[in-house]
């Protein structure tokens, strides 16, 4: 079983922000920038494109409401969305509320943040959903 699928059982806690039958959403517990969000199938599946296209279309539909609600309270540019899929083997669409393209490189330095900085970004982007 992936870390993804140990969090969608709850056996590993996250910062979650929603869920839905088939896909589920939690905070970049190494966030590029603040907000930085991880959306999920709950299908365990390795590569992206591994998908059928209706779990493909669902995942990316239930990834745009979520980057609806970054946008409204996370102050950015654009939500930026990122697959790469090359740590952990449960396909997973990162959505980074970005200033500029920076933002969007994975080889910058993640972020520190504290339990309660972790709770709120994702309490304020729950509540916009
Ligand atoms: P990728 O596989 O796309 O290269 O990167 C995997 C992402 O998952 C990384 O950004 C990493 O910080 C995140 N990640 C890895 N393990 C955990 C975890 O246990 N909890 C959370 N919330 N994120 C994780």
């Amino acid at each position: 079983m992936t870390i993804f699928s140990r969090i969608i059982n709850g056996e590993i806690p996250c910062y979650k922000i929603a869920e839905s039958e088939n896909c589920f959403a939690f905070l970049d517990i190494n966030p590029m920038v603040r907000g930085h969000v991880l959306v999920i199938p709950k299908r365990e599946v390795d590569y992206l494109f591994d998908l059928t296209d209706q779990e493909l279309s669902d995942l990316q539909l239930f990834a745009k409401k979520i980057a609806v609600a970054q946008k409204k309270v996370i102050p950015c540019q654009r939500v930026g969305q990122a697959v790469l899929g090359m740590e952990v083997p449960h396909a997973h669409i990162h959505l980074i509320p970005m200033q500029t393209e920076k933002d969007m490189l994975f080889s910058n330095p993640k972020l520190k943040l504290s339990e309660q900085e972790f709770q709120q970004i994702a309490s304020d982007i729950r509540a916009a959903l």
